[in-house]
């Protein structure tokens, strides 16, 4: 049976629990344990996949196919422990599974109640996977106080009822505001969310307190005692300039040990961190920078594009150099020339997106990638864009466009890129229809790919299959391949049934590559992905150009 710990938020949102939890799971892998992070988020959208990336930031895909919160995204890229589509919950989905129930007649005739038929659904959801590992980080979303996050309060206390004693610790994240007029460090927004968490039942065990300084000892003490912890379980979070400097933060103040203490293991087995201490110096000791341009859609919400930011960091921490990452709205190019903002980058980066808005800036900035000689990677929307930018300025296939634009008719353009109906997954076929409702219904996950021998792709990645994850509706169509691989496009990359392409590039272009899927949901700091190790070093070799 895996120990729980829980993690909640009080006083405001966004003091970065999500990253609390992964770093802390990092340290408890660094103790030889193994770990498994989740996130239960009371919001009522069954999943993230239809929320939009301005409100909520990215969607994270999972190997197996699930739309989940981007805070899975740090726990993978701080523990990599390929996140699973159970590792994340919403009351969306939570009412929904007990309303399906209901209506199967599955509660004979019971009158349903959030206690406990809904307690009950989210504590099935806590036991999944109970005996696989060690301990179970479980983040609640939001903040003590929530209407919405009542029924996950009150089932994460139920569960530490049920269980022995000693095998759930609840972690509760806070702020000490500092205030300059007095210069005092405030413990009092703390001791209120604490006595919120009391009011319902829960206690914490430790307490992490964001500050921009240190806690001084009388402080420490105050919250001790108001808050009923030890002082030892009071743990500074002071602000970091790099997020990957966290787990060795948190160890340092003895964030992991407090957790040990707290569930009585002692002797504590020794940490190993060489892992984060090999990051933190390659962080800190860079040779040079490089200017990255990401050019999307998405660029006011820092957190739309999360993995891409992260992996691009991790792409620096390969080459020892600093990322610097412009987000640039592509609609610009729509009406001014793109060459005076994109002079002057070392390599250049279309993501992935949906919709029409903003496209015809994105095939522009592929445009000056191509004809410039500047690095450039295109993933999934950004790899159709540069196929839509070949096929009409080298194929002179002058009409050519994607199906995903509405309003767009058939007959009056060369739909390069289609609307995908039929695939296979494993040994199975996966069928489509364009009136499917949105929800869950793209071609989502891993699927393997085929490299070809002595591309540059299966130079980057030093292998010739590979297995990555994909999210999209629409896909490029391989009866265009002869037609770009003459004008110079190769497709270097294919499904296993040669059907679907996966990866282009330009054969006689420094490094211009294209993939249908996400590279950057797989990369991690201490085992940067590929691609991102490979275009952030042609971005460096750019930058010794100019
Ligand atoms: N909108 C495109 C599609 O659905 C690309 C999706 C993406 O970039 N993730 O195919």
């Amino acid at each position: 049976m895996a120990r729980y710990i829980f993690i909640t938020g009080g006083v405001v949102s966004s003091l970065g629990k999500g990253l609390a939890s992964a770093a802390l799971g990092a340290l408890l892998q660094a103790r030889g344990y193994t770990v498994r992070l989740r996130k239960l988020d009371p919001y009522l959208n069954v999943d993230p996949g239809t929320m939009s990336p301005f409100e909520h930031g990215e969607v994270f895909v999972t190997d197996d196919g699930a739309e989940t919160d981007l805070d899975l995204g740090h726990y993978e890229r701080f523990t990599g422990v390929a996140a699973r589509g159970t590792d994340s919950v919403s009351s969306g989905r939570i009412y929904s599974n007990v309303l399906e129930k209901e209506r199967r007649g599955d509660y004979l005739g019971k009158t349903i109640q959030v206690i406990p038929h809904v307690t009950d659904e989210i504590k099935d959801f806590l036991r999944i996977g109970d005996d696989e590992v060690d301990f179970q980080l479980c983040e609640i979303g939001g903040t003590v106080g929530d209407i919405e996050g009542l029924p996950f309060f009150e089932a994460i206390r139920q569960f530490a009822q049920e269980r022995p004693r000693g095998e759930c610790i609840f972690m509760h994240l806070t702020l000490l505001p500092f205030i300059k007029a007095s210069g005092e460090l405030k413990t009092k927004p703390t001791q209120h969310s604490v006595k919120e968490l009391r009011s319902i039942g829960l206690a914490p065990d430790i307490l992490v307190c964001r500050s921009e300084g240190d806690i001084p000892a009388k402080e420490r003490e105050k919250l001790a005692l108001f808050c009923n912890v030890r002082p030892e379980s009071v743990i500074a979070a002071k602000d970091l300039d790099s997020i990957y400097k966290a787990p060795l933060a948190y160890h340092a103040e003895g964030l992991d040990q407090a957790v040990l203490d707290a569930f009585g293991i002692n002797p504590a087995p020794r940490p190993n961190l060489g892992r984060w201490e090999d990051v933190v110096d390659r962080i800190q000791n860079v040779d040079g920078d490089v200017r990255v341009a990401v050019v999307g859609k998405y660029t006011q919400l820092e957190d739309a594009y999360k993995s891409i930011a992260e992996a691009l960091t991790h792409g620096g921490i390969a080459n020892r150099v600093k990322v610097r990452a412009e987000w640039i709205d592509s609609e610009i190019f729509e009406r001014e020339d793109a060459a005076p903002h994109l002079e002057g980058f070392h390599a250049i980066l279309v993501p992935g997106g949906f919709g029409e808005r903003g496209t015809e800036g994105k095939i522009k900035a592929a445009e000056f990638a191509r004809t410039r000689g500047i690095p450039y990677l295109g993933i999934c929307l950004g790899m159709q864009m540069a196929v839509i930018e070949a096929a009409r300025n080298v194929a002179k296939i002058k009409d050519a466009a994607s199906e995903e634009f509405a309003g767009a008719d058939p007959r009056a353009f060369t739909p390069v890129v289609y609307h995908l109906k039929e695939w296979v997954k494993g040994n199975a076929k996966v069928t489509r229809k364009k009136t499917d409702a949105k929800g869950g219904t793209m071609r989502l996950g891993a699927y393997d790919a085929h490299l070809t021998d002595g591309s540059k792709v299966a130079e980057v990645y030093g292998e010739t299959a590979i297995e990555e994850r994909h999210r999209h509706r629409y896909e490029v169509d391989i009866a265009y391949r002869d037609k770009l691989e003459d004008a110079g496009l190769c497709f270097t990359g294919v499904s296993p049934d040669g059907k679907l392409p996966e990866i282009v590039e330009w054969a006689d272009h420094p490094w211009f590559i294209g993939v249908q899927f996400h590279p950057e949901l797989k990369s991690k700091p201490f085992a940067p992905h590929p691609l991102f190790e490979g275009f952030v070093k042609a971005a460096k070799e750019q930058s010794r150009l100019v």
